[in-house]
């Protein structure tokens, strides 16, 4: 296996985490099995191209002014690897968050972290645009639970759907 982690895309995106504008890295290679998930295409380890940290500095500096935080889904059963581009993208003034299907991650990685979301998905509990959800998206830096800014419009849509 690649000492890096592996990517099958990057996008830009506003949804993620809140008052940031993100620079989304889908990892592949997730090795959580939770029922019903929404990217089982994605636990191939090989898929996608390596995200060695030329090629993601090469990206930060391409979209700094542009992006204001970077956001990987998933990673972390690569510590290593993910703490080196954590790094990166503190140096040059990227937020970081990382999205997890575990409960927490270790302090090893945590400490590069400004936001986290935790937690498997539970199809019956629905992501973080629920109400009932188990998932947690935290802020690290201020000590804050910010899973309630991913609700409003999941409450609406439900009780529009109502
Ligand atoms: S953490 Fe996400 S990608 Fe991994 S198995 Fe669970 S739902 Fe799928």
């Amino acid at each position: 296996m690649s000492p890096h982690l592996r990517h099958v895309c990057h996008t830009v995106g506003t949804l993620e985490v809140p008052d940031e504008v993100s620079l989304i890295y889908t990892i592949s290679g997730c090795p959580l099995r939770c029922p019903g998930c929404h990217s089982a295409d994605l636990r191939d380890p090989d898929l996608g191209s390596s995200l060695d940290p030329a090629t993601f500095a090469s990206a930060l500096d391409r979209y700094r002014g542009l992006a204001s935080c970077v956001c990987f889904l998933g990673g972390e059963w690569q510590p290593a690897s993910l703490i080196e581009l954590l790094q990166l993208a503190h140096a040059r003034g990227f937020s970081t968050c990382l999205y997890t299907g575990h409960d927490a991650v270790d302090d090893a990685i945590a400490v590069h972290l400004d936001y986290l979301k935790l937690g498997p998905f539970i199809a019956a509990r629905g992501g973080l645009d629920r109400p009932g959800t188990n998932q947690r998206f935290l802020d690290l830096r201020r000590g804050v639970d910010l899973t309630h800014r991913f609700q409003r419009h999941g409450s609406r849509a439900l009780d529009l759907a109502a």
